[in-house]
């Protein structure tokens, strides 16, 4: 299987298996409620004689769906800041671009990169038509491509003034 594909599997896989580790702890809630209640209910089910008529019943089922869609929100904001490539945090945000030197510098926008040089990621500040996905950019080292020129050690390639010896 190609690289490619098998980093996009397991980005989506990583997304899946945070998703089900959620819902499986919220059906730990719901069965830890129904332990509460009488009739026993089937695992992962609500009590149909409960819910709708017993107001702190219904109110405590209204937790427990808040808890699993901040669980799934969680999940996958945390996805959108993830390397493509190692699944490890972005990090080092840093604001590029200005307002008032927009033709120069470009739009303003948030960059974060993976740490191991993998790529960065550019989340726009302000979303003008509906919600922008952030523009992930591939590199295959960028620390490599940083210090390019000085691959010999600290002080080789250019001299103080910028001349190549
Ligand atoms: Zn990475």
């Amino acid at each position: 299987m190609p690289d490619r594909i098998q980093r996009a599997v397991r980005y989506w896989l990583f997304l899946l298996g945070k998703l089900l580790l959620g819902t499986a702890f919220t059906g730990g809630l719901l069965w830890l409620v129904n332990l509460f209640w009488e009739p026993r209910t089937p695992l992962l089910h609500l009590a149909p004689y409960r819910f709708g008529y017993d107001l702190l019943y219904t109110t405590i089922i209204g937790g427990v769906f808040l808890i699993a869609y901040g669980l799934a929100y969680l999940a996958i904001l945390d996805q959108r800041y993830r390397c493509r490539v190692c699944l490890r945090r972005l990090r080092m945000p840093i604001e590029t671009g200005s307002w008032s030197l927009m033709l120069q510098l470009g739009r303003p926008r948030i960059e974060y990169i993976c740490i191991y040089g993998h790529g960065k990621l550019n989340v726009e500040e302000i979303q003008f038509t509906g919600t922008e996905n952030p523009a992930w950019e591939q590199h295959s080292d960028m620390w490599e491509e940083l210090f390019a020129g000085a691959k010999d050690g600290p002080g080789a390639g250019a001299d103080d003034n910028g001349v190549r010896r």
